[in-house]
């Protein structure tokens, strides 16, 4: 049997490729990107990249040594000679965060925006919206920790959805507070679960050990169904002054822009180095439970990675989950774009001049030509099948003329046109 790719990976194709569905099509995928460029760099954010493998050593700090990611879903690279000390991305804020401190980009004017897009890997159960290379679009923010940094970003994560022609999104926005809040929460976690350390799911009653708070995460029905029961008090009650004014203003500059969000206490950060603002994009077409992307705050990662202290916030969105609610919603995308002109000769000795003529075009428009001589109907047939504009025939009399007769394969109109004169015509958008 030929080979087929990895489980959980995914071919981006071309349009009229005859398997596609939207969350393959490369030119999709492209709007997407290409729209996130637009509203971020609007904003002044720069575009960054960063490798696809980077020291697992990075991926455990950067991400925490307590998720799933790191437990369980981290794909190392290995190759001749290595000591397998590497891995494939998981997420894009680890990477950035190293790239910013190692390249000196404190130097730069703060808050420095930056954007990138790419493939993120994760060995997970494989399921629709959950793959194992997926893409995201991210977007960070290093060296402020202004209660207007955050509203901005989340404020542009609705802003690229919005402008891509999503509707039916909403924010859950929440604060998990600063490191002495999130200690007194994890104790009073700790008290109230420890009479019913034998209910809790084996991961959590690890999680109890480690990071309490990671609990309240679990996807265990029955943790979850014992949070209910147990009636847990949200992270929300235990924020300091500090974080409280932070998350306050964070909700007014919101209001003031009139971002839609809901406060939800229920969302949590385990991990030492988030801090605050913490939120998820949802849609309803994409299932409850599955978020189109999720941000917050971390301004302890660029310590935790060895370098100082700098204040950072950033979010990501799954591109193919994005791609998936846009088909729910039934927003269409960009149609396909053939060429603005097809050339086709109409003997052989003709078919280099037809080429010619269509690289001189191709400086200013999408042009074409048929490699092998054709009869005008299969020319004019070929013209449709590659959504061609105008089509040009080429015989030895318009050769000898120094002319092209053009079809145009949308209105049926006719005309010809010195080949002298085709640069005017495409100049003036005739074409
Ligand atoms: P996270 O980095 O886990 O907060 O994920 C951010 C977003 O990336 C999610 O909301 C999804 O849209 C997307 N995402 C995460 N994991 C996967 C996956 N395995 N397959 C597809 N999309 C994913």
């Amino acid at each position: 049997m030929a080979i087929q790719r990895p489980k959980g990976t995914q071919d981006h194709l071309p349009d009229g490729s005859p398997k596609l569905s939207t969350d393959i099509r490369a030119s999709a995928f492209r709007h997407v990107t290409e729209t996130a460029q637009r509203v971020l760099e609007r904003a002044g954010a720069q575009f960054i990249s960063t490798p696809l493998f980077e020291e697992a050593d990075l991926v455990k700090r950067g991400v925490g040594g307590s998720t799933d990611i790191v437990r369980k879903e981290m794909f190392t690279v290995y190759y001749f000679g290595d000591h397998g000390g590497f891995i494939l991305r998981p997420e894009g804020t680890a990477g950035i965060v190293r790239a910013y401190l190692q390249n000196g980009l404190k130097q730069l004017p703060a808050p420095l925006k930056l954007w990138t897009h790419g493939p993120m890997f994760r060995a997970e159960n494989v399921q629709k919206g959950r793959l194992r290379q997926f893409h995201q679009v991210d977007y960070e923010v290093l060296g402020s920790a202004d209660a207007l940094v955050d509203a901005e970003a989340v404020a542009l994560m609705v802003d690229v959805v919005r402008e891509l022609g999503l509707k039916n999104v909403w924010v859950k926005l929440g604060s998990i507070g600063d490191p002495d809040d999130r200690e007194a929460y994890n104790a009073y976690l700790l008290d109230l679960f420890t009479p019913h350390l034998e209910r809790l799911s084996d991961d959590s009653k690890e999680r109890l050990t480690r990071n309490p708070m990671r609990i309240l995460d679990s996807k265990s029905a029955e943790d979850q169904h014992l949070l209910t029961e147990l009636k847990v008090r949200p992270m929300l009650d235990f924020l300091g002054t500090e974080a409280a004014t932070h998350f306050g203003q964070v909700q007014g500059y919101l209001k003031a822009w009139n971002i839609d969000f809901d406060v939800d206490p229920s969302i949590v950060r385990g991990l030492d180095y988030y801090r605050r603002t913490a939120w998820e994009l949802h849609h309803g077409g994409v299932g409850a439970k599955s978020a189109l992307g999720g941000g917050g705050r971390y301004d302890g990662l660029a310590e935790q990675l060895g370098g100082s202290v700098v204040p950072g916030i950033g979010w990501a969105f799954g591109i193919e989950r994005l791609l998936l609610a846009l088909e729910a919603e039934g927003v269409s995308l960009p149609e396909p774009r053939g060429p603005l002109l097809y050339l086709a000769a109409l003997d052989e000795e003709n078919v280099p001049y037809a080429a010619t003529l269509a690289r001189k075009a191709q400086a200013g428009i999408r042009a074409e030509f048929a490699y092998r001589a054709m009869k005008p109907g299969s020319a004019f047939k070929d013209a449709e099948r590659r959504g061609a504009v105008w089509a040009g025939l080429i015989g030895s009399e318009e050769a000898a003329n120094g002319t092209l007769s053009l079809k145009n394969m949308q209105t049926g109109e006719q005309k010809v046109v010195e080949t002298a004169e085709l640069d005017d015509f495409i100049a003036l958008s005739r074409l």
